[in-house]
């Protein structure tokens, strides 16, 4: 970067003062934002849905290959993505950093520059925060608001035997996404000479590091009338989440391997490894897709839906929770989805 100006020749509230000066408010919900000891929020007899999110360099993103704007975009993405997974509609934000001196102004100015577009693209105000100094490592902090009609927030723990199991848009890419950028960061470690060329993986990749939340199934839902019977967003795998869905309903299930929906260059990808495209769908964490259960009746509302896929169906608790392969085999689904912890 050409002009580098440190964090220290502002001070903290000049930092402050820096990032949020050109922010513009868009919500009515909005009262009070940046500048006093607390933020104020009228939901106008809406239902508050609230969630928070912690990511750590090294442990949820690596800097070596995650451009600062993508990583602001992310870290905003992932938090919505929680409020869209209640059926609820976001609408603030708070942001808290801790960050050590190696970070410049310039450095921060494009993290925010990929908050901002975030906060724009999700309709969401940026309200408060807090900015430390951290001895080593970036550390994103974000909690979500959102609002939601009384009552009509849709939980994990409540879907009916016979339900339809539904994946919006593609699963596994950004595992497969990851998989591509560690090759390539070794690649580069053991040769600097070597430029990446990703070309050809830019779905998969765009899928880890500039993921979306699915804004538009929401509203698909309120236009058709359709309310899920229990919802989560896809973070750690669909086999992990099927499993919380299906634990927390007290139900078993059915899920069709022939049905899951597998981007093709997630294929592709997933050949060059040599893994199975299917594991990478069941187990690759971070599509931050919809998983959700619908009442059978709805299914006439979906069939022209294109970014919605039926992979199975709630069952009883006897029956087990299954995958049935394209060869006619059946197994227990296990969550071997990623998991921080095991990194
Ligand atoms: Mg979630």
């Amino acid at each position: 970067m050409e002009n580098r100006t440190e964090i220290s020749s502002l001070g903290e509230f000049g930092l402050i003062e820096h990032l949020t000066k050109n922010f513009e408010i868009r919500q009515a919900s909005t009262v009070l934002s940046v500048g006093d000891d607390a933020a104020v929020i009228d939901h106008f007899g809406k239902q508050t849905v609230v969630t928070t999110d912690l990511l750590i360099e090294g442990v949820h993103f690596d800097l070596m290959y995650t451009p600062l704007r993508h990583l602001g975009y992310k870290s905003v993405v992932v938090n919505v993505s929680d409020i869209y997974a209640m059926n609820a509609t976001p609408t603030q934000i708070t942001m808290s950093i801790g960050l050590s001196n190696r970070f410049s102004v310039e450095a921060l100015d494009e993290f925010y520059e990929g908050v901002y577009a975030a906060c724009e693209k999700y309709n969401v105000d940026l309200i408060g925060g807090d900015t430390s100094a951290s001895q080593k490592g970036f550390i994103i902090s974000v909690t979500a608001l959102g609002e939601v009609t009384p009552g009509k927030f849709v939980k994990r723990n409540t879907a009916q035997k016979g339900d339809l199991i539904c994946v919006s848009g593609t699963v596994g890419g950004a595992f497969l996404g990851l998989t591509i950028l560690e090759r390539e960061k070794k690649i580069y470690l053991e040769n600097p000479q070597i430029q990446p060329d990703l070309e050809n993986e830019k779905f998969i990749v765009g899928k880890l590091l500039k993921p979306e939340a699915r804004k538009d199934i929401i509203e698909f839902f309120e236009q058709n009338g359709i309310v899920p019977t229990s919802m989560m967003d896809v973070s750690d795998g669909v086999s992990s989440e099927v499993l919380h869905l299906c634990r927390q309903s007290n139900l078993g299930c059915r899920i069709y391997e022939e049905k899951l929906p597998v981007s093709e260059e997630a294929k592709a990808a997933a050949f060059k490894f040599g893994l199975d495209p299917t594991a990478c769908a069941l187990s690759g964490g971070e599509d931050y897709e919809l998983i959700f259960t619908l009442k059978q009746e709805d299914y006439d509302k979906i069939t022209l839906q294109e970014e919605i896929a039926v992979i199975g169906y709630m069952a009883d608790l006897e029956e087990g929770r299954k995958i049935l392969t394209k060869g006619g085999n059946s197994f227990d689904i296990t969550a071997q989805g990623w998991n921080a912890f095991q990194q």
